[in-house]
């Protein structure tokens, strides 16, 4: 049956992750199925939200985006604090982002513990001409740090439904 939203089950995603690497891009995506080159950063939405239907279950998904925040570190523990998973996204043509991670992860680990959900995902697929992390380097380092992985293009698309869909069934009461 349908149920009011107030009464669905919700879980925050918070997306995380160097700036302009797609944290953006992808929740656009996935929301509106849309790309824009062109978009300038969002300034002034907290989040967005998406009811999913999967398996006779409904619930809700908030999407939590870090616009603008990445270069004010000191406020991402506010986002990560009650969140179900942690999102963290890097760019595959740029190593820099790459590198980072660890420090994301660390982030993550140190506001929540293990009571979290994460996922490093790759993100600009389509751009395998200036792909500076191979696919294998990435999930090697997913599988060393025990998280998810996914890679996407928020661009075309690809994997992006699949990423949500992996996320989906690893939240809690879902398995
Ligand atoms: P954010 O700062 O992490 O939110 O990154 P944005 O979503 O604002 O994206 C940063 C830039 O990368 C923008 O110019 C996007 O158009 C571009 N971008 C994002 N995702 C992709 C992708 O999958 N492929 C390509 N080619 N460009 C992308
Ligand atoms: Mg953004």
């Amino acid at each position: 049956g349908v149920l009011p939203s107030a009464h669905m089950k919700k879980f925050k995603i918070v997306f995380l992750g160097d700036l302009g690497v797609g944290k953006t891009s992808i929740i656009n995506q996935f929301m509106y199925g849309t790309f824009d080159p062109n978009h300038q950063p969002t300034i002034g939405i907290d989040f967005l939200s998406k009811t999913m239907y999967i398996d006779d279950r409904t619930f809700r998904l908030q999407l939590w985006d870090t616009a603008g925040q990445e270069r004010f570190r000191s406020l991402i523990p506010n986002y990560i604090r009650d969140c179900t998973v942690a999102v963290i996204v890097f760019d595959i043509t740029q190593r820099s982002s790459f590198l980072s991670l660890d420090k994301w992860v660390e982030d993550v680990k140190t506001e929540r513990g293990g009571d979290v959900v994460i996922a490093i995902v790759a993100n600009k697929s389509d751009l395998l001409e200036k792909r500076a992390v191979s696919y294998e380097e990435a999930e090697e380092k997913a599988k060393n740090l025990n998280v998810l992985f996914v890679e996407v293009s928020a661009k075309t698309g690809n994997n992006v439904k699949l990423l949500f869909g992996t996320l989906s069934k690893y939240l809690p009461g879902m398995q």
